[in-house]
This record gives structure tokens, C-alpha cells and sequence, in this order.
């Protein structure tokens, strides 16, 4: 395995590319959800020490205000500047009435400490009248509260500099288009579920028509999700045979191989790691020095597709109400 970085740089440390709002994303950025209050901030902190230049928050992960502390304490430190960040966050499902959109991003915003983010999605597109739903009578059909009026406030944010750009995650090809096709600022990422189990090639392909940049979460399968967001029959990516056969031939961690085959095809992904040695072997994916996977290689993963998701959105689709895991991925 490469060694483990001991100097801190200054600037970006992994490769980067142009989002079609002409800001520059990290293609190795660090995760946040299940990070708990108490250890996140240490995280955060040792990953900016580490190099990392693109952190991914929500609300809905409960822990922005510990991560504004870190990101005070890297600036105060010196680590780095608030403009060297590429910092994301998420509009709660709660919040897509037009009335409360630029509130939600300013709740974020005040938790975070920032006076601006990198990127706001559209965490789902799902509407619901409660933090969490329990009953269908909690959730609100998006015929009764359209994405576009939601993304109309959005694109309002952008003007006023809430944030420099807005995107969606969860998206479904089809529902991108019916966005593109009412939109005046357009999605600059879609963030979905990605890793060689669920490759998405053709959100690849149409995202990258589309001028979209792409994101992929649980890049390693997701591990830590609560018990109840877990399948029954879930299989351990990391623990993979053929990922395993990569990782030796060429002396790398699974992880890495995971990670290094989602910036080789073109992605941006977001590991969550709270562990110094783990964010390190991470972000070592991103530096141009770090040896890309060969074709066989690629070949070898490209075949694990079975498109099968981590995150199913099984959550949403309450008995009576308007969401099925159907009509949420539309397929
Ligand atoms: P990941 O696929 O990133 O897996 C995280 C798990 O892998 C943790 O248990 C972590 O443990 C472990 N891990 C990290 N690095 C290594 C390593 N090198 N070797 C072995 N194990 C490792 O899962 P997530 O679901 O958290 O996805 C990443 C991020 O994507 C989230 O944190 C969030 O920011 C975003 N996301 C977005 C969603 C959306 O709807 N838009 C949905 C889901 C995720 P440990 O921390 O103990 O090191």
C-alpha cells in the first residue's frame, strides 16, 4: 500500500474538474453522514490537515454545526482558506415549500459558519411535512409541491450568493429532464448512489451530455447505516473477490481500488471516514501520482454491475402514500 502523506498541503491535493458553473470540485471529497457529533469535528479537521478540499454535509446528518467548528478551527489554524473549500450541503426533504428553502440554507449556512456554500441539493425528491414520515399523511405528492417551484427558490439562492451553485441527488434520468426542461439555472451534479455493484452508465452517459457533473455516494458500500436502513442480504463490497484480486495485483487497499475506479470513470466520490489512517489512504486515490487501474482492471469491475443500490429509498414508500421505490428511481 502507498504510504501515508506527512505533509499537509496548502491547496487541493486530488485531481479536480470543472462543473459547468465554472467552479472547480475536488474529485475526492470527505462524507459526513453517520459521523457522530463528537468525532466528526476531529475528522473534518484531520482530513483539511490531510489535504482534503471538498467536504459533504446535510442537515438531515445532524452534525453541520460540528463541522462549522471544524472548519472555523482549520481557518483560525491556517490549514486553509475559506475559498480553497468546496463545501456541499443538502435541502431536508421538509423544507421544499418555497417559503422555507432560502431559510433551510440559511439555518445551514449559520450552522456551518460559512457565508456561502460551494453547492445546495435537493437531498430527494421527495416532499414530506415532518422531519421524518411515519404515515402517508405526512408525505406531499410533487404534484402538490412541484421540484420547479422548489428549484426556482434554489436558483434565487444563487443570485442572492447564498451559495455559487445548486444541484439535485437522487435524481432519476428522467426526472433531471423534466428539470432541465423548466429550469433557468441548470443542476451542476447530480449526486447518486455509485460504486462497481450500481455503476449507473447510463446516468453517466447522460450526465455527461447533459453537462452534469456526477458524484457518488457510499462508495464502499455503506457499512455503518443503521440496522434498520440495512437489506437483508447485504454484500460487502470492500470484501469483494474480484475488487480483492485488483487490490493485490496492484498493492493498493480495496478501498482504494473502489474509490480510484470511481474518479477513473469520471465521478467525484465522497468516502466518510472518521479514522486518520482511513481518511489518508482515501484521499491518496485523488493525487496524480496514485496509478490508475488498468483496462482489464476496469473490465473486471465494470462486470459487478448488478444494479444493486445500498440506499434503496425503501424509506419513502409508505403504505398509501405517493412514493414507491418505483416511481422514486423511475424504473
Ligand atoms: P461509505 O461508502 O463512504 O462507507 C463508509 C464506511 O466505510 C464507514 O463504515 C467507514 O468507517 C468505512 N471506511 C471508510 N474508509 C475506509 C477504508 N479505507 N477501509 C475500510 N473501511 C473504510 O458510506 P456512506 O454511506 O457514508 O457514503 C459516503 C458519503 O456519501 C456520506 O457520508 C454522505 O456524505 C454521502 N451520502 C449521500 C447520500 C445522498 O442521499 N445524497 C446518501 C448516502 C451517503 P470509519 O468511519 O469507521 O472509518
Amino acid at each position: 500500500m502507498l504510504t501515508t502523506p506527512t505533509a499537509a498541503p496548502t491547496s487541493s491535493f486530488t485531481k479536480t474538474t470543472v462543473l459547468n458553473n465554472g467552479c472547480v470540485i475536488p474529485l475526492v471529497g470527505l462524507g459526513t453522514w453517520k459521523s457522530e457529533p463528537g468525532k466528526v469535528q476531529q475528522a473534518v479537521k484531520e482530513a483539511i490537515r490531510l489535504g482534503y478540499r471538498h467536504v459533504d454535509c446535510a442537515f438531515c446528518y445532524h452534525n453541520e454545526k460540528e463541522v462549522g467548528l471544524a472548519l472555523q478551527e482549520c481557518f483560525a489554524q491556517g490549514l486553509c482558506r475559506r475559498e480553497e473549500l468546496f463545501v456541499t450541503s443538502k435541502l431536508w426533504c421538509d423544507k421544499h415549500h418555497p417559503n422555507d428553502v432560502r431559510d433551510a440554507l440559511r439555518n445551514t449556512l449559520s450552522d456551518l459558519q460559512l457565508d456561502y456554500l460551494d453547492m445546495y441539493l435537493m437531498h430527494w425528491p421527495v416532499a414530506i411535512k415532518i422531519n421524518w414520515p411515519e404515515s402517508a399523511d405526512d408525505m406531499i405528492a410533487l404534484d402538490d409541491l412541484p421540484i420547479a417551484d422548489t428549484w426556482k427558490v434554489m436558483e434565487e439562492c444563487v443570485d442572492q450568493g447564498l451559495t455559487k451553485g445548486i444541484g439535485v441527488s437522487n435524481f432519476s434520468i428522467k426526472k433531471l429532464e423534466h428539470l432541465l426542461a423548466s429550469c433557468r439555472i441548470p443542476p451542476a451534479i447530480n449526486q447518486v448512489e455509485r460504486h462497481p455493484y450500481l455503476a449507473q452508465p447510463d446516468m453517466m452517459e447522460h450526465c455527461a451530455r447533459k453537462n452534469i457533473h456526477v458524484t457518488g455516494y457510499s462508495p464502499l458500500g455503506s457499512l455503518d447505516r443503521p440496522a434498520g436502513l440495512k437489506g437483508p442480504d447485504e454484500v460487502n463490497l470492500l470484501t469483494d473477490p474480484t475488487v480483492t484480486s485488483v487490490a493485490n495485483k496492484h498493492g493498493i487497499s480495496t478501498a482504494q481500488v473502489l474509490l480510484k475506479w470511481a474518479v477513473q470513470t469520471n465521478a467525484s466520490t465522497i468516502p466518510k471516514s472518521i479514522h486518520p489512517t482511513r481518511l489518508a489512504e482515501n484521499l491518496m486515490v485523488g493525487r496524480d501520482d496514485f496509478p490508475d487501474l488498468d483496462q482489464r482492471d476496469l473490465e473486471m469491475l465494470q462486470s459487478l454491475d448488478a444494479h444493486r443500490r445500498y440506499v434503496t429509498g425503501a424509506f419513502w414508500a409508505l403504505p398509501g402514500g405517493p412514493y414507491t421505490v418505483e416511481n422514486l428511481w423511475d424504473e
